[in-house]
């Protein structure tokens, strides 16, 4: 079954309620462009369905955790970033920074990156 949550604004992203500059789709993956970007490059990666965190994820969704990064890699080579590099990151929970409730992960390219990050 569709699992949808039209109180999850990444949810309305993926459903077309809600504007995004979108760069990337597919079957199960959308990638949008950030609103408030990090980097030149910032674009967020999410499963169409909802899935509130990575701890959320389970063993079937193995296809589509690998599919979010297929798509992120597949864009960083046709935007022609991919060899001088990009970082991907996904942000799980309060500590870490997670501030919207539906899986995403964060493509930043276009400057050199520092670690460790902040
Ligand atoms: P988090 O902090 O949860 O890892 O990342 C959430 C990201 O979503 C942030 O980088 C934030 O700028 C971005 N964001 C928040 N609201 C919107 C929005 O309405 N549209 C888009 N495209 N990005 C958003
Ligand atoms: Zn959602």
């Amino acid at each position: 079954m569709k699992e949808i949550c039209m109180a999850c604004l990444f949810c309305q992203i993926a459903e077309g309620t809600q504007s995004a500059d979108i760069v990337y789709t597919d079957e199960h993956v959308i990638g949008f462009r950030d609103t408030n970007p990090q980097a030149p490059q910032h674009v967020l990666f999410i499963p169409r369905r909802h899935v509130s965190t990575i701890n959320d994820f389970n063993k079937q969704d193995a296809d589509l955790i690998g599919s979010l990064i297929l798509a992120a890699q597949h864009y960083a080579k046709e935007q022609g970033f991919s060899e001088q590099g990009y970082r991907l990151v996904m942000n799980c929970n309060r500590m870490a920074g997670q501030t919207i409730y539906h899986v995403h992960l964060h493509l930043l390219a276009g400057r050199t990156m520092h670690w460790p990050p902040g």
